[in-house]
């Protein structure tokens, strides 16, 4: 194990005081991440890379420069670029040229950072493993014979890696949460409508939600300011009241340090997590730091999982209708028909995870079927995001684990679906209440990196992150990385 100060903080420091330059740094990048095995990337931008790590560096010596001005970073392939394919791990996209930007990309572009690539997926972001992506699985950068969770695997195994300090994410039910807790870096899953979805491709759209995944809470904080925001673009996108994103941007963010009360649910699906020790050295590390503890009943939990496979599913078949074969996409050779293009176009594009999803939402919100899935699952969804609200009336924050176990073998859960949708068990209520949600790194089981998870209200990113913050001032799990080839780490 070794630490490194490889974060954005500790990176825009050199860069302002002239011991890097964003080129270099850029160049590194790039190169680190073409020596890469684990398959974290899908496609590399040197040229539009260097070009903007050029304009970064000028920005840069003339004071007229952000706090993410110059830094490397890497985007999921579910984020339209102009700049190269959007293939969101699909072979229905390979050849997708996106004729715009997303607003994220957009955001982050303005605020300097430097984009060398897109990272490796689950397809259409429908996974916990990452071996759904049509550009071959990822491997975990602590042990290849591993998964590094999904569908953001390749974004958190890039930065665990130490090719970028900060990759695009994200979250439908688990997404940045649990490939960040497998992987051993830090990740947000914010308030559900922060972060514009223009331009990101659509999964289940009323839980889809962009985030940050870096090293440190620190680190997320900064890059969430920038990505967060009002668009138009997007209904869903929401105007916040608060200010203090506004303020990271000019000021940076000073992690206050008031003690909190954290709510610790409580109930059997607990009882069964492999890493009980980690979580409770975790929980008396928070507690000596003045934060207090209480149990709290979260009694529907535990039907997170089907409810969220239910609405999930049936958003995607909706969603995923578009791939027709005939406006974009993957479209088969000479068709004899138009349902011939329709049904081998989708047959051909579409792996087998997406095609088990589109076929149980189609059939979850067909006519005599509507009722006993889609609507019943609503209805328990609602109560699910009521037991939070319940329980932050009594409580600032949640802390529970981001997954039940560590990081699988690769293939070990391949032909059990249901084993798989487990995975999401302590991720998927945040996605379904549409609340911020975090992973933290706080320490290893069998040798490979497990997280908690921090949950607050709506709009509570700021009180999640402080404690995050707080957490890592006092810890160094969230520092220590895989035997890095990282070439970075000399800056
Ligand atoms: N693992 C979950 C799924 O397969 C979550 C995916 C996600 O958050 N994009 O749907």
């Amino acid at each position: 194990m070794t630490q490194t100060q490889f974060t954005i903080k500790a990176l825009a420091e050199a860069l302002s005081n002239g011991k890097v330059s964003s080129v270099e740094l850029t160049k590194e990048a790039i190169n680190a991440a073409r020596g890469d095995t684990n398959n974290c990337f899908i496609s590399l931008s040197e040229e539009h890379a260097l070009q903007q790590a050029h304009d970064a560096d000028v920005q840069i010596r003339n004071k007229a420069s952000s706090f993410l001005t110059g830094i490397p970073m890497a985007h999921k392939d579910i984020f339209c670029t102009k700049h190269s394919t959007t293939t969101c791990g699909s072979k229905m996209l390979e050849n997708f040229a996106a004729p715009y930007d997303a607003t994220v990309v957009r955001k982050l572009d303005d605020a300097g950072m430097v984009c060398i690539g897109k990272t490796n997926m689950d397809e259409f972001a429908m996974g916990s493993s990452n071996e759904s992506s049509f550009f071959g699985a990822v491997h975990h950068p602590w042990d290849s014979d591993y998964v590094p969770g999904g569908s953001s695997g390749g974004s958190a195994a890039a930065v665990a890696k130490g090719y970028v300090p900060f990759a695009t994410g994200t979250d439908t039910g688990g997404s940045i949460r649990q490939p960040s807790a497998f992987c051993g870096v830090t990740g947000l899953k914010p308030t559900y409508g922060s972060i514009s979805r223009f331009g990101m491709v659509a999964f289940a759209s009323s839980l889809d939600q962009a985030g940050p995944i870096g090293l440190s809470a620190l680190d997320l904080a900064h890059s969430f300011a920038f990505m967060a925001g009002f668009d138009k673009r997007d209904s869903t996108c929401a105007k916040r009241r608060d200010d203090w994103l506004d303020r990271i941007k000019s000021e940076g963010f000073t992690p206050g340090h008031s003690p909190k009360k954290i709510g610790l649910p409580r109930g059997r699906i607990f009882n069964e997590i492999s890493y009980q020790n980690a979580f409770e050295t975790a929980r008396r590390q928070l507690e000596s730091s003045g934060h207090s503890f209480v149990e709290v009943d979260l009694p529907n939990l535990e039907h997170a999982v089907p409810v969220y496979y239910v609405l999930a599913s049936a958003e995607a078949s909706t969603n995923l209708a578009r791939y027709d074969g005939v406006r974009f996409g993957h479209r088969c050779n000479d068709p004899r028909s138009l349902e011939d293009l329709y049904r081998r176009s989708r047959s051909e594009g579409f792996g087998e995870e997406v095609k088990r999803r589109i076929l149980t939402g189609t059939y979850t919100l067909s006519v005599g079927y509507f009722d006993d899935y889609y609507v019943k699952a609503q209805k328990i969804r609602r109560k699910i995001s009521d037991d939070f609200t319940a329980t932050f009336s009594k409580v600032d924050a949640l802390m529970l684990p981001t997954t039940p176990d560590t990081a699988f073998k690769l293939g070990s859960l391949n032909d059990d679906p249901v084993s798989m949708y487990q995975q999401d068990l302590f991720t998927v209520p945040a996605s379904l209440a549409g609340i911020p949600a975090l992973s933290i790194p706080c320490g290893f089981h069998n040798d490979l990196p497990v997280g908690l998870q921090l949950i607050g209200p709506a709009n509570s990113e700021k009180t999640i992150l402080e404690i995050a913050c707080e957490y890592q001032k006092n810890t160094t799990w969230h520092l220590a990385r895989p035997h890095s080839n990282s070439v970075l780490e000399k800056f």
